[in-house]
């Protein structure tokens, strides 16, 4: 079902080469990076699952991909949100539109409806039960199934290639990727990928809170990277954008408008990465777009390449 492994090319970006995993291109209908997370759910069985629920927000990219998952499965499914825009209830873009078309049943609904819902069905005691819970963003134990293979065909493509000492990077929400990925490389003997992040929802104190809630071990905690000045997710920073378009000219490659921009910031800034082969993590996400593009398009029209 999905198009595993997925290639790995060598991109030139300003003054830098690196190499790109293309995660974008795993399956058609999935968000990259969601698709790993949820590839456990593709790959078992739950004979007793009607129905899968989750929260979050109205455009992310988890819940078009959790969509996904329940059409494929025949599960019904149950998304909350505590706010839903009245621009977006009246003009469905992007990842809403797609999730509602894929049959999601809609819930608008606060905190303690969630709380609620989390007990009656935790993750860990799915099986045997009609209701399947997801956290927010995927941020749970079973993501770790397909970020390991995620993490074995960055090895294997080590290995065939020569390639000793690796440096990787991927933007982080949840963080749920990152760590996974960088527990995934740590191994006796043969040196093993170093995975760097940055925080794009919160700061580095939150994402240090986000990898100890799955891992105690700080030892196994990729390194976070920031940039001197605050970043806040989804508003619309006019170099987020200006990065976005270079990008686009420069690779003929589309990133997602959220997580990428900061990413690639991130690492101009970081020389230091590139004292070693390093690699980006294409990540998808590019129905998100459909509804960030025009915003970007409109607070800035004279940006344009
Ligand atoms: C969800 C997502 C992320 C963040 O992944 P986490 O595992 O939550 O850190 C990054 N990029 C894209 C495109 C995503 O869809």
């Amino acid at each position: 079902m999905l198009q595993l492994p997925t290639t790995i090319e060598k991109i030139c970006f300003k003054d830098v080469t690196l190499y790109l995993k293309r995660d974008d291109l795993i399956h058609t209908d999935f968000s990259g990076n969601k698709a790993r997370k949820f590839h456990y759910y593709l790959e078992n069985e739950f004979p007793s699952i009607k129905k899968l629920i989750s929260y979050g927000s109205s455009q992310s990219n988890a819940m078009y991909s959790m969509s996904v998952l329940a059409k494929m499965r025949g599960w019904e499914f149950e998304f909350t949100v505590d706010h839903l825009s009245e621009y977006l209830r009246e003009n469905p873009c992007g990842n809403y539109r797609a999730a509602l078309e894929n049959g999601m049943l809609l819930r608008q609904a606060q905190q303690p409806y969630i709380d609620q819902a989390k007990k009656q069905s935790p993750p860990e005691l799915a099986e045997g039960k009609a209701t399947l819970y997801i956290e927010e963003g995927g941020r749970q134990k079973e993501a770790e199934y397909g970020i390991r293979i995620l993490a074995q065909e960055i090895m294997d493509w080590q290995t065939e290639q020569g390639i000793e000492e690796l440096n990787v990077f991927l933007p982080s929400g949840t963080g749920t990727t990152a760590l996974f990925l960088q527990k995934a490389f740590v191994g006796e003997g043969v040196p093993r990928p170093t995975v760097y992040t940055c925080p794009c929802v919160g700061d580095d104190t939150y994402l240090k809170k986000q990898f100890l809630m799955l891992e105690g071990d700080e030892l196994l905690h990729p390194s976070i990277l920031t940039l001197e000045k605050k970043h806040h997710f989804g508003k619309l920073y006019k170099e987020n954008y200006k990065i976005w378009l270079e990008l686009r000219q420069q690779t003929g490659l589309e990133f997602d408008l959220l997580y990428d921009p900061l990413g690639w910031r991130v690492i101009l800034e970081y020389q230091v990465l590139f004292d070693k082969p390093l690699m980006y993590i294409h990540q998808g996400g590019l129905l998100g777009n459909e509804s960030m593009l025009p915003r970007y398009e409109r607070k800035y029209p004279e940006l344009k390449l």
